[in-house]
């Protein structure tokens, strides 16, 4: 399988290159030439696969040979060690909990399946050491962390906007030590994102370090998403009813993750783009009109994207045609007030303990059911444990969240992080250390 640039303007490359250079020369994002169609026969013994064995069949076509088939099971079978369990809530409405990674939010899968990806490479080509250049608002600095600690080759470097980030975000960032480096930026996230701009396309880094970046564009994070649409398909809790999936979306790598496994045959019949007020997506899916913003501040903070990069790749699943993407994904959108109310309203009913994502799925899905009165029944992605955003969860159930074992050792670590006030301060550290 190659790949080719959604600007149209670079050479096409195979799957290990893409991983490799994230993003084409062109600026443009990566996109498989074709999309494999899995046999009627691995639908057939679905029931029979282990999770391995179905991201292994799911992500080989993709892979396309570069990987021998023997690391490449490893791999998966590395980035999946955890659970992907299925709380129904009502009789058609479950959870499909994608928190259970080592640092409780779904971006746990991409970033462990990207490392595994990026170390078999390095491993073939004794070529200088990579160095992964990140910049975070929270979540995913701390997958990138912990999917590369240790990983032989590869030091990370992830720049963090001073005091913006949760204590608990900042423990995953700053406590780990050996390869990974936590830069403390004295600015907003957005100056971290400025920062790492300057130094992909600066000459003398160019020269001198062999960079990448490991953000949710890179293809190995965005197919590795593919893995739970199929897990969950499979425990459904009522394999006779349609399947519609609500996905909490921000920059929209996770929901067309799902849209391209159903592509490939999934037989998920509907999904939900569901956003807070950063709502560009289902604007469009209302008005046929694209109009990025800029993002705005919410509870769900890590869906606050004003123009969700993956939203051109979504486009090209569906051939740009307006008419057949509305046919399978609707979009909703909701305030903080709806989410918090989302939270107390679950907890009572239900006695379940939402986050403030995993809350906007499930506000979307409960709409879509009620919308439409066919037999219907629905999985919502809950992509981070209530923990992570204890402070509003807690002021909605009113009630206080206990702290996972795992998560009182991190609490209790030693922070580690380098003070940077702007770019040249980066650019020395790139270059010297
Ligand atoms: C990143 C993230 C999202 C948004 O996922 P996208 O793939 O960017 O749409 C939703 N929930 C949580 C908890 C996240 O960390």
């Amino acid at each position: 399988m190659n790949y080719y640039s959604l600007n149209f303007n670079s050479k096409d490359v195979n799957f290990l290159e893409a991983v490799q250079k994230g993003l084409a020369p062109d600026r443009g994002l990566y996109f498989p030439k074709h999309i494999p169609k899995l046999d009627k026969s691995f639908f057939d013994e679905l029931d029979q696969k282990n999770n391995t064995q179905i991201a292994f069949e799911t992500i080989l076509p993709f892979v396309g040979g570069v990987i021998p088939e023997i690391y490449l099971q490893q791999i998966v079978h590395d980035a999946l060690s955890f659970d992907f369990p299925i709380v129904p809530l009502t009789n058609r409405i479950a959870s499909l909990e994608l928190f259970h990674g080592p640092t409780l939010a779904f971006k746990d899968v991409g970033a462990r399946f990207m490392a595994r990806c990026l170390a078999y490479a390095n491993a073939q080509k004794s070529k200088k050491e990579l160095t992964i250049l990140v910049a975070t608002s929270g979540d995913t600095g701390g997958a990138v962390a912990d999917g590369f600690y240790k990983v032989e080759g590869i030091k990370v470097v992830i720049l963090f906007p001073k005091g913006k980030v949760s204590l608990l975000q900042e423990k995953q960032l700053t406590t780990l030590g050996k390869n990974i480096t936590a830069l403390e930026v004295d600015g907003v996230f957005d100056d971290c994102q400025d920062m790492v701009k300057s130094a992909f396309i600066d000459p003398e880094i160019k020269n001198e370090v062999n960079l990448t970046s490991a953000n949710s564009i890179n293809i190995a994070r965005w197919l590795a998403q593919m893995f739970y649409y199929f897990i969950g398909y499979k425990n459904r809790p009522n394999p006779n009813n349609k399947l519609v999936v609500s996905v909490p979306s921000g920059n929209f790598g996770n929901l067309c993750a799902g849209l391209m496994a159903k592509q490939m045959g999934l037989p998920i019949d509907h999904f939900i783009a569901a956003t807070n007020i950063n709502d560009s997506v289902p604007q469009f899916l209302e008005t046929g009109d694209y109009h990025p913003k800029p993002s705005q501040p919410t509870l769900s903070n890590a869906m606050d994207v004003g123009d969700p990069s993956n939203f051109i790749r979504i486009q090209k699943l569906f051939n740009n045609d307006f008419f057949k993407l509305k046919k399978v994904v609707s979009g909703y959108s909701y305030t903080d007030a709806d989410t918090l109310k989302a939270l107390k309203t679950i907890y009572k009913n239900t006695g379940y303990i939402a986050d403030p994502h995993g809350a906007v799925g499930y506000l979307g899905l409960n709409q879509f059911l009620e919308n439409n009165n066919e037999d219907y029944s629905g999985l919502f992605l809950e992509t981070a444990h209530p923990i992570k955003f204890s402070k509003s969860v807690e002021s909605a159930i009113k009630t206080q969240l206990k702290v996972p074992e795992k998560l009182k050792e991190l609490l209790k670590r030693e922070k580690t992080s380098l003070p940077i006030k702007n770019y040249k301060e980066l650019k020395s550290y790139l270059l010297d250390s």
